[in-house]
Formats: structure tokens, sequence, C-alpha cells
């Protein structure tokens, strides 16, 4: 599913954010990217997403390297391939959880009933039907979590990744989204997921542990 062959990132000002970083996730797997801050796993998840190109060294996702394709056909492997979690949730304010949902197809050229209909299905997986019509302010941290899983989910992509999706929960709302990452790994979907929680680093299948850009273990 994601192969860095040697991954250098560089970042303006000169910081080696990852250094020559070899390692192959396959398709279904659940990893862990662990390590302290400034290690690199931002770096990391965001050239496994495709968000960003590697300095030196290929990236290549779901078979098809990063740096042979245009701006436009990276947005669509993104599109296509790619759900993204972040700690911040990013929601849309005001909008309910069922427009939230609906707007993870929106580039998907799929009409809104149809948009709309598929959000309910997505939010019933996450245990969120009776939150439809909630607007962001009004569901808790756990439950506005869950929305922004069932938003990266609605296009059914074959890879999660998952940015401190704990990081602001508290420990029972967090558990709750790790047993929904669980689910989805469980029905196929390939999961990395940034953590600093030490438990839940300790009961995923594979961790990948950084230090100063580099995997020490
Ligand atoms: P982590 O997620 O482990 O905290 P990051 O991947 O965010 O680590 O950052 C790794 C290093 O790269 C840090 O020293 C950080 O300051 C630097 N860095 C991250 N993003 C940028 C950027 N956009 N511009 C310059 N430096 C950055």
């Amino acid at each position: 599913m994601i192969t860095l062959d040697r991954v250098g990132k560089t970042y303006p000002g000169g910081v080696h954010a990852l250094r020559d970083v070899s390692l192959t996730i396959e398709p279904g797997e659940m990893v862990g990217i662990v390590g302290p801050s400034g290690s690199g796993k931002s770096t990391m998840l965001h050239l496994s997403g495709a968000l960003d190109l590697p300095t030196t060294g290929s990236v290549t996702i779901a078979g098809q390297n990063l740096s042979r394709l245009s701006d436009r056909e990276l947005s669509a492997l993104r599109g296509r391939a790619v759900g993204f979690v972040f700690q911040q949730f990013h929601l849309a304010a005001g909008v309910s959880a069922l427009d939230n949902v609906a707007d993870g197809l929106l580039y998907a050229g799929v009409p809104l009933h149809e948009r709309r209909r598929r959000a309910e299905q997505a939010l019933t997986r996450v245990g969120l039907g009776h939150r439809l019509t909630h607007r962001p302010h009004q569901l808790s941290g756990g439950e506005k979590q869950r929305v922004a899983i069932a938003r990266a989910v609605i296009g059914d992509p074959p890879l999660l990744l998952a940015d401190e999706p704990t990081g602001n929960l508290d420990s029972v709302s967090g558990a709750e989204v790790i047993h929904l990452l669980r689910d989805l790994h469980a029905a196929g979907t390939t999961i990395v997921v940034i953590t600093h929680d030490r438990d839940v680093a300790a009961g995923l299948p594979r961790r990948i542990d950084l230090r100063d850009g580099q995997v020490i273990a």
C-alpha cells in the first residue's frame, strides 16, 4: 500500500525531517507511528498520503510513484485512495454532521442526494445515526472525531491516515475512536496512526519508532 524507498525530507531552512527512511506497509496492515515531538512523524504521514513530496528517494502509494504524477494526478490519488483524520477534527462549523460527512464526496462528482444517503450510512457505521442534524458545537469531542472518521471513509478509501486522532480526547472517547479504527482495519482498510499514547501504541500490531528523522525500531 505504501513504500518509502530511501526517503529524505528537508524543509526550507535546512531541517532534515526524514533521513534515508525505507519501509513498506502492506495492504490491510494497522501500523502506529511513534516517537518524540519533532521526530518526523507528521512528515512521514503527509508523504504517505501524497500531501507532500520527498526531497530525495521515492514514495509509492497504491502502486503509484508520487514523483511521476502531476498535481492533478496527485489530488486524484488522494481523493480515491486516502482518508485523513486529524487531531483537531477539522469539521466545518455550523454545518450538520450529515453535510460534514457528505462533503467527503464533494470532489467525487456524486450528486447531493446520493452524498447525503451515503453520509447517513457512514455516520450509522460510526454509531452516530442519531446525530445527523447536530452541528459540531453540539457534539462531544469523541463524537466530532467519529464524524471526521465517517467523512474520511465515506468514499471507501483503501488507506486511512490518522494524525494523533485521540490527542484531544478523554481516555474513554479515545478508546472508542481506537475501537472504531480497529473495526475499519478488520473490514480491510489499511490504517496508519500517529500516537503519543503508550497504551494505544502498545495495542497496535506494528509500530514504527522514529527518532530524529530515522526509523530506530
Ligand atoms: P513530529 O510529527 O514527530 O512532531 P514533524 O514531522 O512535524 O515531527 O517535524 C519534523 C521536523 O521538521 C521538526 O524539526 C519540525 O520543526 C520540522 N518541520 C515540520 N514541518 C515543517 C515545515 N513545514 N517547515 C519547516 N520545518 C518543518
